[in-house]
């Protein structure tokens, strides 16, 4: 049994919607509200598409009873702004694509608008992804609604933030190597990696194309099952999508956890360099002890090699980047730099127009990412760490299989990030600061395996904590079943941050009260 759809939750809006207790415009107006009220301080939107969006509520609103199925009718939705949305500006947060509207939707925007839901808006990010406190963003930062001075994390930042304010409840991004938990623990929201495979990739503008993988954030478990219901499936124009046994996400939670073995890496949770936050800690074992009461069996789980998937990761991402982002060079998309009086005519110009594009366009950590890549895959030094990265990849990857199949661990737990939000600007001049803060989150992308963040309670200074399930391949709702078992027994998401300060204020009804 589930708990009755709350009217804050993408599945509460839809039964009202398509009860008629609700109009989709009235709901898509509280939405874009809230954006123009709030987002001049957080700064979570790129863009926000408001005659578009309430022209579509108005057509749901007209066709309610013949669309009244549709598993997202209504529903006020954003999209990362690495997401191609048709005709509207998408440009992955980066100079380089100012004035890019591309010519198609995004396989997941089709399958989202075509159940229902109404895109309201675009997120900010880090440029093209690359980075965990959405400060590499040709738009700035965005603010925590937790702590204003805080990250809301990284790359999805303006995505998680985008829920934790209430501007709608979903948030649709991805994930190379944590970023859509990352941000959904930094804001106190739930955040779904699916499996490799499980959704289409289909105009994301790609990162790591072997790690990149588009998944919701959400207020609730079963909003992430439903949204994962719209956007999986395999789809022609991504070749590594598939068509996997069903999740059926929806009959997944069952109120217990009987019968499932959690697995807790111990060795890493204990290691030094992994920077555990002592409160991040206590928050961790609670979560734990919940699942506990609610029937699991908690062991000990054997990932010897998961202490390097950081170095492993921040070698395949930026090769993969590296080659990804090659496309970018003023002539097929955005912005070009202008050519000079001094130029003739010439493939000496051209090379000159390509690096001042390039040079112009691209922000520093992009171009640090683009050199290590390039560094990595570079013929002297190939086996050396391309090479060896991928061969670390694989044992992390047969470290999991054994979990799995050996010690017959059904999801494996571990805190979303070692430490909640840090301020603004703490790591924005040290790089592996930075890269450093994603050790529980790059595994799930080495390993192709599907993770959530899960909100776990709240620091002494009311900072979100997030905690993390990995699962085996396809395996979605064992995820969905032990998250519903720990949302019901610390229902975090009614909170909600206080509008323009910070702080936190008990859910009073829905989204507007200021
Ligand atoms: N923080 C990681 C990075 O900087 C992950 C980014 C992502 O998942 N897009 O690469």
């Amino acid at each position: 049994m589930t708990a009755p759809p709350d009217d804050r939750t993408a599945t509460g809006i839809r039964a009202a919607i398509a009860g008629g207790d609700r109009s989709a415009v009235e709901v898509c107006r509280e939405s874009l509200d809230r954006i123009a009220a709030e987002d001049p301080r957080l700064n979570a939107m790129t863009v926000v598409l408001r005659e578009e969006a309430l022209a579509r509520a108005a057509e749901i609103d007209a066709r309610r009873q013949e669309w009244s199925d549709l598993p997202l009718l209504g529903v006020p939705i954003t999209v990362k702004d690495v997401i191609c949305t048709r005709g509207q500006p998408t440009t992955a947060a980066s100079r380089i694509l100012r004035g890019f509207r591309p010519a198609y939707d995004a396989t997941v925007v089709t399958r989202l608008r075509a159940a229902g839901a109404v895109i309201v808006g675009k997120t900010n990010c880090d440029e093209f992804a690359m980075g965990s406190s959405t400060e590499h963003s040709a738009y700035g930062p965005t603010r925590n609604p937790w702590a204003p001075d805080r990250t809301s994390g990284g790359s999805s930042g303006g995505a998680a933030a985008a829920v934790a304010a209430r501007f709608a409840p979903v948030s649709i991004a991805s994930d190379t190597g944590g970023s859509v938990r990352q941000p959904a623990a930094f804001c106190g929201v739930v955040g779904l990696k699916p499996t490799y495979g499980r959704v289409s990739r289909y105009g994301l503008l790609a990162f790591g194309s072997s790690l990149d993988q588009i998944g919701p954030l959400t207020l609730t478990v079963a909003d992430a099952a439903a949204v994962l219901g719209v956007i999986a499936g395999s789809d022609p124009f991504d070749a590594t999508s598939g068509d996997a046994p069903p999740a059926s996400p929806a009959e997944a939670p069952c109120g217990h956890a009987r019968g499932l073995r959690i697995g807790v890496p111990r060795r890493l949770l204990e290691a030094g360099e992994a920077g555990l936050d002592p409160e991040v800690r206590s928050a961790f074992e609670a979560a734990l002890a919940a699942i506990g009461e609610a029937g699991a069996q908690i062991v000990d789980a054997h990932l010897p090699h998961a202490a390097y998937s950081v170095p492993a990761y921040y070698l395949v991402a930026p090769a993969e980047a590296s080659s990804n982002l090659a496309r970018y060079d003023g002539v097929r998309y955005g912005a070009r730099a202008g050519t000079s009086a001094a130029d003739g005519d010439g493939a000496a110009d051209l090379a000159r127009m390509y690096e001042r594009t390039r040079h112009a366009g691209f922000g520093a950590e992009v171009k640090r990412r683009i050199m290590l890549g390039t560094y990595a895959l570079s013929a002297g030094y190939y086996d050396a760490y391309y090479r060896k990265a991928q061969q670390v990849r694989s044992l992390i990857r047969d470290d999991y299989d054994r979990a799995f199949a050996d010690a017959g661990i059904d999801v494996v737990a571990t805190p979303t990030t070692p430490t909640p939000a840090f301020p603004l600007g703490d790591r924005a001049e040290d790089p592996l600061a930075m890269y450093l803060g994603d050790v529980f989150t790059v595994s799930a992308n080495l390993t192709g395996l599907p993770a959530i963040s899960l909100p776990a309670g709240r620091t002494a200074a009311g900072l979100p904590v997030g905690f993390q399930l990995t699962g085996r391949p396809f395996d979605e709702a064992a995820l969905f079943r032990v998250g519903d078992v720990l949302e019901r027994a610390a229902p975090w998401w009614r909170e909600r941050p206080r509008d323009g300060a910070g702080g936190a204020d008990a859910e009073a009804g829905r989204g507007g009260n200021g």
